[in-house]
């Protein structure tokens, strides 16, 4: 495989801006693109990389990593590069997408000789401006190994969970847990209103003790003062759940986190709600 010294970035989102920032921060990174061309233009400007506007723009990149939206995104991504970089090159793709999208991107991909690896994060906002994700790995354990310098740019932990598709296997895991949360922590402090309670002493004294998370920490005291600015977006998480619930009907499971919160999302991005943070989910809680 090629060295990786010559990387491009894909999605400058909530996640992604930050992630290609650590990567500038290392002189890895060479190239951002953005579906919005404005904003690759000004993070480009910013970091002095180059404005990828056109997918020739990545011609030369050793890797590509991405982190976009949706299912039809990531493949629309791996189409276009397929068609630019050359055998030996790599695509890691950091989106949360079904773990079929993960096999289909891969096997186009290795049509032209480039090694993909599914590499969804946990770790939210926070956890990619400081540069300590949790990313959880599908595909070519060598290709993992060849691919550690680069993630370790904005990673605190790396775990390879199996062949293509364990690192999305693991995301959808890892969102049922994300959802369940949310679930308790938005229900509790809506709770904790209803009865009276002062946001600046609950949150603080519950994170404290066993009911303490990240959740919590990071999102209790801004849904109590009305604040639901992404963070993660709430038609992102629906989008998650309904990835989770197709794996778990192939299953013939179903689970009533999941079921719950596939409703309360659906009813909040049904009301508009859906660039808020999935923490807006305490308005339909304090709705009784
Ligand atoms: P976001 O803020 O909505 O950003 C997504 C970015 O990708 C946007 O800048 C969007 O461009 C760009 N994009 C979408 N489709 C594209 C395409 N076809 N070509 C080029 N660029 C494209 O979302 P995010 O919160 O960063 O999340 C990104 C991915 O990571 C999602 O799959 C999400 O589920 C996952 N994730 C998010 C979090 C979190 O806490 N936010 C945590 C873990 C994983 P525009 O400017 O045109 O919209």
């Amino acid at each position: 495989m090629n060295p990786l010294a010559r990387v491009g970035f894909i999605g400058l989102g909530a996640m992604g801006a930050s992630m290609a920032g650590h990567l500038q921060a290392k002189g890895l990174l060479t190239a951002v693109g953005n579906r919005t061309p404005q904003k690759a233009e000004a993070l480009a400007a910013q970091l002095g990389v180059t404005a990828a506007i056109a997918p020739s723009d990545f011609t030369g990149c050793d890797a590509v990593v991405l982190c976009v939206s949706m299912d039809a995104d990531v493949m629309q991504c791996c189409r276009d590069l397929a068609g630019v970089l050359t055998p030996g090159s790599l695509v890691i793709d950091h989106s949360t997408v079904a773990r079929e999208t993960a096999l289909s991107a891969a096997a186009l991909l290795a049509e032209s000789g480039i090694a993909f690896l599914d590499a969804p994060v946990s770790g939210g906002v926070e956890g990619a401006r400081n540069g300590k994700l949790s990313v959880m790995v599908g595909g070519d354990a060598d290709v993992l190994i060849h691919a550690q310098e680069l993630l370790s740019a904005y990673a605190l932990r790396v775990t390879h969970m199996g062949p293509t598709g364990a690192g999305q296997a693991t995301k959808a895991v890892n969102q049922v847990l994300v959802a369940g949360i949310a679930q308790a922590v938005c229900e509790g402090l809506a709770f904790g209103e209803a009865l009276g309670l002062k946001p600046e002493s609950l949150v603080p004294t519950l994170a404290a003790g066993a009911a303490g998370n990240w959740f919590l920490d990071k999102r209790g005291a801004t849904m109590m003062a009305g604040n639901y600015k992404p963070g993660f977006k709430s038609a992102l998480l629906l989008k998650d759940l309904r990835i989770v619930q197709a794996m778990a009907e192939a299953l013939g499971r179903q689970y009533s986190v999941v079921e719950r919160s596939l409703d309360d999302y659906a009813k909040l991005v049904d009301a508009g709600f859906g660039e808020e943070d999935t923490s807006a989910l305490i308005r339909l809680k304090r709705g009784g």
